[in-house]
């Protein structure tokens, strides 16, 4: 059982039951696809007023040039400043009849909420702006200066973030950043993440300046998707290794405080298998190097190959072009720049100039903070009051995310923590969340808010 300000703070939780559903509702029942457009004129408008209601003060920016980014700010004029990162659009909800309810409809059905965005990422954000209301509402004030950045980007690259991080760096200093993902293990035990990999995407395209032609040339013509499957296999070995010269290079390998976190991250071979199956992974290594290898180290992968005749039957053809997409996520170190170069460099020398390198954009680098920090031990401890269980701590997440922008420009510890579980459907059709995670994600914040400024400055949790 909880006790102390944990105890009081969740009983409190539970008699607000209802309003913080409700608040989630209400930002759950307006679509916001960045990919489409739909909704996003109205919504960054709909989230201020939510950002309001709460007590924030709110601002929308359109600067940067994207879709307007939400700025929400509670000046308490204390010792310490903490920065929050959201994002108020989703992902299409396509395909819809995979959906037991519709979309933006929120319903709950054995204690979960259902809605595109319910834990991706409206409900972290929910959870955030309801623990301010719990400390307004309990303790009457919230010893902390909170900053909400809420972009309208994140699900497709985020790809005007930086430049509003360049527009408005004054107002983005923080001490320390929580960043907008984050989960529990089916037993509920807490997630935290200290990073997030870089990302580089590119297309390969192999063309010949003639049509398509009969196959039966392809005895003696050159044939593009061959030039391309050639230098694809050249890319990488089956282990998984990138065997693109000089791609390790600046990979700055983890000390030891890093490693030994995979160490707590007992259940996950068992995960993985359970999802690809016992022949489904690159290679049998033991469960500690899989890990290191997913969270710690860069890869390549194929994400399509396109050419010649892929329809029903056959048909004997000899392509004028073939084309694939890439992407390389980085770790600490590595710049996207210099990734680029030594892809084309590799390219160029497999290829003999018969496949060019399209970079979709310019990728961004990894970002991590490391264990020592602490906001990631203060997150930490107040994950397991809130919680009841010590966290797994990932060193990185295996995903991308723009996390550089807070690491390396604002030069801030910057950590994850959410409501997500392995039921939430992320992405996909009927996404849910618990609504116990989701209370328990309250508790989180407000733990880690009152504990900020004792912690940071002195290495106590008084509020436990
Ligand atoms: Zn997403």
């Amino acid at each position: 059982m909880m006790s102390g300000i944990t105890g009081e703070l969740w009983h409190r939780i539970n008699e607000k039951r209802g309003e913080y559903l409700q608040l989630l509702k209400s930002l759950l029942s307006f679509p916001s696809v960045s990919a489409t457009g739909e909704g996003m004129e109205e919504a960054a408008g709909r989230v201020a007023e939510v950002l309001e209601k709460v007590g924030l003060r709110s601002d929308i920016f359109t600067d940067h040039g994207g879709y307007p980014i939400v700025w929400g700010e509670l000046r308490e004029e204390r010792h310490g400043t903490l920065l929050i990162y959201n994002h108020y659009d989703v992902q299409p909800p396509d395909p819809l009849e995979k959906w037991t309810s519709p979309p933006f409809q929120p319903t709950i059905r054995n204690e979960r909420v259902y809605a595109r965005g319910a834990c991706d990422n409206k409900g972290n954000l929910a959870a955030r702006l309801c623990a301010i209301d719990l400390l307004l509402d309990t303790i009457g004030e919230v010893p902390l200066n909170i900053k909400f950045l809420i972009e309208g980007e994140e699900e497709i690259g985020s790809p005007h973030l930086s430049k509003f991080f360049q527009n408005h760096r004054e107002i983005l200093s923080a001490d320390a950043c929580l960043w907008e993902m984050g989960g529990a293990s089916p037993d509920g035990r807490p997630h935290i993440y200290l990073g997030a990999k870089g990302i580089l995407y590119l297309e390969l395209h192999a063309s010949e300046k003639r049509p398509d032609l009969h196959s039966s040339w392809g005895a003696i013509v050159r044939n593009p998707a061959f030039e391309l499957v050639h230098l694809l296999s050249s890319m990488r070995d089956r282990s998984g290794r990138v065997l693109i010269e000089g791609f390790y290079d600046d990979v700055q390998m983890p000390d030891s405080e890093t490693v030994a976190l995979l160490e707590e991250l007992s259940g996950f071979e068992s995960e993985v298998r359970a999802i690809v199956g016992d022949e489904g992974l690159l290679s049998n290594k033991s469960a500690k190097e899989l890990l290191f290898d997913l969270t710690l180290m860069p890869c390549i992968n194929i994400c399509g190959i396109q050419s010649g005749y892929t329809g029903h039957g056959s048909k004997t053809v000899l392509p004028s072009s073939a084309f694939a997409k890439i992407d390389i996520r980085l770790v600490p170190g590595m710049r996207p720049e210099r990734v680029l170069e030594l892809v084309k460099r590799h390219v160029e020398r497999v290829s003999g100039g018969r496949v060019s390198v399209v970079p979709l954009d310019m990728g961004y680098p990894a970002a991590r903070t490391h264990p020592s920090e602490p906001f990631v031990q203060l997150i930490a401890r107040t994950a397991e009051s809130a919680y009841g269980m010590k966290p797994i701590i990932y060193p990185s997440s295996a995903g991308s995310g723009p996390m550089y922008l807070v690491t390396e420009l604002l030069q801030m510890p910057c950590v994850a923590a959410g409501i997500g579980d392995h039921q939430s459907n992320v992405h996909a059709p009927d996404e849910s969340i618990s609504i116990e995670n989701y209370l328990k994600g309250i508790l989180h914040v407000a733990l880690t808010i009152v504990n900020f400024v004792p912690f940071m400055r002195g290495g106590v949790t008084p509020y436990l």
